[in-house]
Order: C-alpha cells, then structure tokens, then sequence
C-alpha cells in the first residue's frame, strides 16, 4: 500500500459547531419556554383582575336594583293601603319626589293608573299626559297576577328623552285586580359614569349586559350602541355564563381580554374588560427587549463558536499534513524509510504471533550512476518517481507497503506471503519497469532502464535472537547482491533457513 489513507481524526472541530448548536438551542429554549411561562401568568393575572373587578361592578348593579325594588315595594304598599283618592295622591306626590331626590343612581319613579295614564311621578307635570298602556311592562303587569318586580326592557324613558333601564311591580285594587304600575327609571349613563370611576386603561371597557344579549350601559358611553344585541357576535358570548373572555370587540374593534360575571338576582352580568395590547405592552416591550439581548448573545456565540471551529478544523488539517508529511518521501510520494521501519516491526510481531511468513523485496536501479552522468540528476528524479508507481502498481495488497529505502532503492514489505508468492511480486515488478522502457543508453545489452531485486521470506519467531526484522532486510540485501552478480535486470531469493 502506498497512498496513504487520508488521515482524518476525529474532528474535535465538529464535536465543537455541534456543541455551540446545542448551547445556542439551550438558551433559545430555556428563553423560550420562559417566556411563554411568563406571558401565561401575565395574561391569567390579567384574567383574574377583570374578572374581580366585574364581580364588584355586577354587585353594584344588584345594590342599585335592589334599592329601586324597595322604593316600589314601597310604594306598592302605600297605595295599596291608602288608596288613589286626590288627598293619598298629594301625599304621593311629595314622598316620591323625597326619596327620589336622595337617590342619584335612580331618574324617576312613576305611578301609572290601571289604563296606562300617569297618576304621578318623581318627575312632576306629567300627569295626563303619557301613556304607557303599549309598553312591555305594562302588559306584562296586567296579564300576571305576580306581584314580583319585573325588569324590563332597556327603553326611552316615557317621561322624555334618554334611554332607561326599568324595574316596575304591579298594583292591586283591592279585588285583586289589575290597579296600575309603579316603575322606577335608572339611566345607563349612571352605570357608565360608576364604571368609569375605575382603571381598565385607556382602551379598556367595562360593559353592564342583560343576559338576551342586549348592552344595557358601557364605560366608554356610546349612545349609539346602548340596546343594541351582541349575543350573535360569534366571537363574544359573555351572555352564556361568567368566566374569563378574549373577543375583539363588536363595539370598537378593539381585541380585548376580560372577565365576564353574571348576576344571579336580576338579567344583569357585567363584563370587565382591557386592551390586550394594552395590557401586554409591558410584558412585550421587556420581551422584545429580552429578544434583542439574547439573540445578540447567541449570535456572538455561535459567531465565536464557528471562528474557534474555523480555526481549530485548521489546525487539524495542518497536523493531519504534518503526520502524513512525516511518514511521505519527499520525491517519490512512497512512504518514508521511518514509516517502513514501524511497519516492519508491526507486522513481525503480527507474523510472529499468527506464525505466518514476511517477505521482503529490495529493489535497486542498474547503473542509475551512470543515468544521472548521462541524463542529469533532475531526469534521474523523475525517473525515481515513474519507477516508484510502477512498484506500487505491483504491490496493492492491504497491508503491503512500498517505502523509499534510501537513494535509488525501494523497498516492499509484503507480509502473510510466501516465497513464491514474494518472487512472483518481485518479477512482475521488475517487469513492470522493464515494460516502462526508459532509455538508458549505458545499460547494456538492452539499452533500456531496469532494475534488480532481492527477495527474502521467513516465518518470524518470537525468540528475537533466532531472527530479527534486520536479519530479513539483511537477507533480502544479500539476494540483491547476488541478482547484481548474476548480470543485473533479474530477481534473486534469499536461500530458504
Ligand atoms: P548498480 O546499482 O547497478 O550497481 O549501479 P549504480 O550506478 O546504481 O550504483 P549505486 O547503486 O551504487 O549508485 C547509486 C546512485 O544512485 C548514486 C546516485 O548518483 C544515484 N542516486 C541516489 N539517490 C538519488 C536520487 O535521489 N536522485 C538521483 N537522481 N540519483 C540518485
Ligand atoms: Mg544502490
Ligand atoms: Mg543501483
């Protein structure tokens, strides 16, 4: 064997890249994975503060409901027990005008007679002159015999102008039958004005329901969208039940997070809600931060990472040319007389263990003197060399080795072969370059360059002292000799021991 297997150790400079692929994914997972952790506990943070808040506010709600209930029940009672007559009516009059005027949350509270006229009010010179005989309340009151409140419809108020929220009872005469209404009127901008007493930033919004779906008051007030129905917005169903939401929002646009929390006295849910980008700018600023900082550090690494590696796979190939370099002659590309040695002395051992035969040829240029006298020493270079591949060529076993001895002589190392086979190599080589015919007009008769060789096998022992790797080159020496004797261009055996 004569070309040496390209000597490529384990890349300590791949182990490297894989190591900084493997510490930059570390960090971008870890980073990851916190990250994500962080923005989970932000928004479940951000879900439970809207969610509070819209218990508060729905509790509220029901605080102001309950009040005006207690007006009506009131009033149920008093007209109950005192009658309509003008003077009870005075009387009336007054008291509700007291009571509603400590109450801000509450507009007016109206007594209306069993044909829908306005007997009085909280708000006075009305009387006579509205009729809520059409309106759902109404109705309702005079077809049921329940003496419960009953929350109606958001409507505008029939004593002029703004929307309301009503709660209204009915009256008996003392039949039993129908006798009139007494309704109480909340405004939704009262609720809007309560629910904006409180931060759900400047994007937020906290939106008081009736649980059909229809927007009963908002924090910001926008008239327009008061009694409008959002139970179809297929992304918004705050109307089904309390819990946390994320819906872009009918009303404005805005994508929004929040709590929805559902009343269980009146139709009522309040829905507390903030701008998601608003609720996140911190959380992302700091994350964005966060990615700027991190990737420039795993850019930084993997840069370094990659240089080292550069730099290292450099210094690989160096000492990979250097230990190829150290074993290479120079001139004929063969191995080294150093390499040959170690070999010789492996493959004796290796002989000597498994009791199988080395064999040895030397080979030596005729008359390569006289060549270089003739031709110049760069044309006996070159001749070297064409000589060194065709020997090569001879020897291509694993395991056989073609080695520069020193000057114009080669050797081959051809171990687990017999003599035979050993002078059967040998002859093909001297062949081979016989076949090359190089001019050599000082090598008689032939006039072309050949060479001679020496062949010695043995059966190494591992008692040195019998026979040594030394012996072996001193035998196949011996053979060259003789092939040079015997008139040159020929191969001669070592005897047999
Ligand atoms: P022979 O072996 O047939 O007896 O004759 P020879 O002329 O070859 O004799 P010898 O082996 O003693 O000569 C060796 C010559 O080989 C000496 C030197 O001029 C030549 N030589 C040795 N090494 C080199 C080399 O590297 N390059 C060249 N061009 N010539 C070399
Ligand atoms: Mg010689
Ligand atoms: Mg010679």
């Amino acid at each position: 064997m004569t070309v040496f297997a390209h000597i490529r150790p384990k890349s300590a400079a791949r182990g490297l890249k894989a190591f900084v692929v493997v510490v930059c994914l570390v960090i971008l997972g870890l980073e990851g994975w916190r990250d994500w952790n962080e923005r989970e506990q932000e928004t479940a943070r951000i879900r439970a503060e809207t969610l509070n808040l819209a218990k508060s506010l729905v509790q509220h709600a029901e605080d102001t409901f309950e009040v005006a209930d207690a007006l009506l029940v009131d009033v149920v009672d008093r007209i109950e027990t005192g009658g309509v007559l003008p003077n009870a009516v005075k009387r009336l009059d007054s008291f509700l005008v007291d009571r509603v005027q400590s109450l801000q949350r509450i507009k007016s509270l109206s007594v209306y007679e069993d044909d829908g006229f306005l007997l009085t009010s909280s708000l006075p010179g009305h009387r006579g002159k509205v009729n809520i005989k059409d309106h759902v309340l109404f109705q309702h009151h005079k077809a049921s015999p329940s003496s419960d409140w009953f929350f109606g419809p958001l409507i505008r108020d029939p004593l002029g102008g703004d929307w309301v929220l009503t709660l209204s009872r009915r009256i008996d005469k003392p039949d039993g039958s129908f006798g009139g209404v007494v309704q109480v009127s909340v405004p939704p901008r009262y609720f809007a004005n309560f629910f904006g007493r409180f931060d759900v930033g400047r994007q937020g919004s906290i939106t008081l329901i009736h649980k059909d779906g229809t927007l009963l008051s908002r924090y910001p007030y926008i008239e327009r969208v008061i009694g409008s129905n959002i139970s179809n917005e297929p992304r918004f169903q705050a109307a089904v039940g309390s819990g946390a939401y994320e819906y872009v929002s009918p009303v404005d646009g805005i994508a929004r997070m929040g709590g929805y929390y559902r009343n269980h006295i009146f139709p009522i849910g309040v829905l507390s809600s903030v701008s998601r980008d608003e609720a996140l700018a911190n959380w992302n600023r700091e994350f964005v931060f966060r990615v700027v900082v991190i990737s420039l550090l795993v850019a930084t690494l993997a840069t370094l990472g990659w240089a080292l590696s550069r730099e290292l796979r450099r210094r690989e190939e160096v000492e990979a040319e250097l230990s190829v370099l150290a074993v290479t002659d120079g001139l004929t590309g063969l191995a080294n007389r150093r390499l040959f040695d170690k070999q010789l002395e492996t493959e004796w051992l290796r002989a000597s263990r498994e009791k199988s035969p080395v064999s040895l040829l030397l080979v030596d240029v005729d008359q390569f003197k006289a060549y270089n006298d003739i031709y110049g020493h760069q044309a006996g270079d070159e001749c070297l060399r064409t000589i060194a591949k065709a020997i090569a060529s001879a020897a291509r076993r694993p395991g056989d080795l073609v080695a520069r001895y020193g000057g114009e002589e080669l050797v081959v190392l051809l171990p687990d072969l017999d003599e035979a086979g050993a002078t059967a190599v040998a002859e093909d080589i001297r062949v081979k370059v016989e076949a090359l015919r190089l001019r050599h007009e000082a090598s008689f008769p032939s006039r072309i360059l050949t060479v001679s060789i020496g062949s010695a096998t043995r059966v190494p022992s591992l008692d040195r002292s019998r026979i040594g790797p030394a012996d072996l080159i001193a035998l196949a020496d011996d053979a060259l000799y003789k092939a040079k004797q015997d008139g040159r261009n020929r191969v001669a055996t070592a005897r047999a021991a």
